[in-house]
């Protein structure tokens, strides 16, 4: 191997003190590093952009301290049935019209049971068919599922890490952090794209924001893409009220994690809504190359497409072809 692809390669071994020291870095050094990362895998003009849908609201028997879909909170939001396969459809259709180039299924179960399964599995043949690429995040799954939805051809599977191993249980009580690696195992083995990140601004510290990197960073393969959440504050849930997060400090969590999973699509996914565009833009230089359109994330809000098209513009920046 050359020189040249070695530094390309990337590394599954990044330790907490390295990450530790780009996190300390002055923020311009963190950013040229980041930009650095970007351009050796990235076009840093293009910018992918997803849809994402709800196929199954609420209810959900988990307890995931941030989520408004959590049956145990009362956060306004009704438990609703598994959509129809032709609902969906409607919604890939206008998501590709509207510019998307991958179309995502979520759905608020612990894990998804046998039979909803199929009717999943339809919904992906169908999108899939469409030209979209495909992903979907149905809760925890065993191997069985994850080559049943392989052979529907489920392009990615998302699965949050969440936080970090340290933190995880002052989030959820009802699942474990190794639970969600078992899963990400069985995606892996089943031959599909892994979707894995997190949520910072839930009242971590930051060696917590630092241990939720190195363990993505330290899967045996990193993700194809690492969605990075800023908390939405929903009233009802445990975590409303929590002192929000410096914007330059998440600014930094983008940056790190360009640059210790440099060949990656960084997400910017959940909370643009309450980021300026100058800090969106700032996300955009540290190296996020991926954001959610459409007016809602699941149940909480989220910048509409023409304020995107706007901002995109205003940046320079273009939809990534496939
Ligand atoms: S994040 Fe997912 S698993 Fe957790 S409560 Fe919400 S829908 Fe359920």
């Amino acid at each position: 191997m050359s020189d040249t692809e070695a530094e390309l390669m990337p590394r599954p071994d990044w330790t907490r003190a390295e990450v530790r020291t780009l996190f300390e870095l002055p923020l311009p050094e963190l950013i040229f590093q980041a930009q650095q990362a970007h351009r050796r895998h990235f076009d840093p003009q293009a910018v992918q952009l997803s849809t994402l849908l709800s196929i199954k609201t609420g209810g959900c028997p988990e307890d995931c301290a941030y989520c408004p879909q959590s049956a145990q909170y009362d956060t306004g939001v009704d438990a609703e049935k598994l959509m129809s396969v032709d609902a969906v459809l409607d919604a890939a259709r206008a998501a590709k019209e509207g510019g998307a180039g991958r179309f995502c299924m979520g759905a608020a179960w612990r894990e998804p049971k046998d039979r909803d399964l199929d009717t999943v599995c339809r919904m992906i043949a169908c999108v899939r068919a469409l030209g979209l690429e495909t992903c979907a995040t149905l809760g925890m799954l065993t191997a069985d599922q994850a080559q049943r939805l392989k052979s529907a051809g489920l392009d990615y599977y998302n699965h949050n890490l969440d936080t970090s191993p340290e933190y995880y249980e002052r989030i959820i009580s009802t699942r474990h952090f190794a639970d969600r690696l078992e899963t990400l195992t069985h995606v892996r083995d089943a031959g599909i794209n892994v979707c894995c990140g997190g949520i910072v601004g839930m009242g971590e510290t930051r060696e917590d924001r630092i241990g939720m990197i190195v363990a993505l960073a330290s899967l045996p393969r990193h993700p194809e893409s690492v969605p990075i959440n800023l908390l939405v504050q929903v009233e009802g849930t445990p975590l409303n009220g929590t002192p929000p997060l410096d914007m330059l400090e998440f600014v930094r969590m983008i940056a790190v994690a360009r640059i210790t999973m440099p060949a990656s699509m960084v997400r910017l996914s959940a909370g643009r809504e309450a980021m300026s565009d100058e800090a969106q833009a700032l996300c955009f230089l540290a190296g996020a190359n991926s954001i959610f359109c459409g007016e809602r994330l699941l149940t909480t809000p989220n910048p509409g497409r023409d304020h995107d098209r706007d901002l995109m513009g205003r940046l320079g920046l273009r939809p990534m072809t496939r």
